[in-house]
């Protein structure tokens, strides 16, 4: 459907949980205010896609939280695979658990996956994340053999943390066929308290890394501007939503695990879903549509982001 700017929206973004086995510093609050929300109930998360897919809904993306923390994640994907008009279904996740459950996850109708990794060093990712890079890479290889593929991996600059890295992850994408996305850090939740220092813009990649081309002359891949290695198997994708570049090719809306519908990720506008059915779900998800900005406004460590939840709430 198409919202008041003639964007067409068709990519709902699903965080069905705020809780996390992580906790990435510029992710989740320090002291959380409350438990965090355990997600809408399978059965309800199926049904707004059932009723979004009539309104031109066609990718899914599930998101959290960690999404592999819910139990019944693989109903979810079951439900929402096999809804008629699903053309994608994929999941963001940090893969600490996705070494047992990437089998079971591509029987259930999981198509593919982003994995978030912001740096090769062991040490630095449990500092950054409180996680273990050693299960990031089994779950990487689960991936890979399970046929969640292409496997895309998240990357967020942090300007003093991992900007010393950038070079040799980009060379992996010379021998390995995945595609790495760096993605600008945002100012929202713990990260809006940040030194300017931390945020860098993607041309920080460029200036790392001068051999990387344009992929067939600037090619994009949803929000991504494509790069590559001379010869390299993978691609490089640069997200920059400081600069707004995005806004007129936004496809999305987001559905936060407390059943609230975001037009936009950078603001503080939603609408509330939880409780409804059937036709009140489409018109709850028109209204969200109706609703999208034209675009966000400014963003950098002077101007954090208005919304007023942490990313992990939100699903990124
Ligand atoms: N737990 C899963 C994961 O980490 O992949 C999914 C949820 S996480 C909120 C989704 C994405 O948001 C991750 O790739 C994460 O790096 C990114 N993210 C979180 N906070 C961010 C911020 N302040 N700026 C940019 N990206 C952020
Ligand atoms: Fe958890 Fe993902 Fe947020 Fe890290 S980025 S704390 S893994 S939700």
């Amino acid at each position: 459907m198409e919202d008041g700017c003639g964007r067409e929206i068709n990519y709902l973004r699903i965080s069905v949980t705020e809780r996390c086995n992580q906790h990435c510093v510029y992710c989740m609050p320090a002291v959380p205010k409350g438990r965090p929300c355990e997600g809408m109930p399978a059965e309800d998360i199926i049904e707004v896609v059932q009723q979004a897919v009539p309104l031109g809904f066609t990718k899914f993306r599930l998101t959290g939280g960690e999404p592999l923390m819910r139990p019944d994640i693989l109903r979810i994907c079951e439900g929402i695979a096999e809804t008629d008009g699903v053309q994608e279904l994929t999941m963001t996740t940090n893969a600490q658990k996705l070494g047992e459950m990437a089998a079971d996850l591509k029987h259930a109708g999981l198509q593919r996956v982003n994995i978030s990794l912001d740096t090769l060093d062991s040490k630095k990712y449990r500092r950054i994340s409180g996680g273990n890079i050693r299960e990031v890479l089994q779950g990487m290889e689960a991936a890979y053999r399970s046929g969640l593929t292409p496997i895309k991996i998240n990357a967020v600059l942090l300007g003093g943390i991992n900007d010393d890295e950038i070079y040799k992850m980009v060379e992996l994408t010379r021998s390995c066929p995945l595609e790495l996305r760096f993605i600008e850090l945002m100012p929202i939740g713990p990260a809006a308290h940040f030194p300017k220092s931390r945020f860098l813009p993607c041309s920080a990649v460029l200036d790392a890394v001068q051999d990387l081309i344009p992929v067939s002359g600037g090619e994009t891949e949803g929000v991504a501007r494509m790069y590559q290695l001379p010869g390299g198997k993978g691609k490089v994708g640069l997200i920059s939503p400081l600069s707004c570049e995005f806004c007129d090719r936004c496809n999305r809306i987001r559905l936060t695990a407390d059943g609230c519908l975001k037009p936009c990720l950078h603001s503080n506008e939603e609408i509330r879903l939880r409780g409804l059915r059937g036709q009140q779900l489409q018109w709850a998800l028109k209204l969200a549509i109706a609703h999208k900005p034209e675009r966000h406004g400014e963003l950098d460590a002077q101007h954090p982001s208005p919304a007023a939840r942490a990313m992990n709430q939100i699903g990124g």
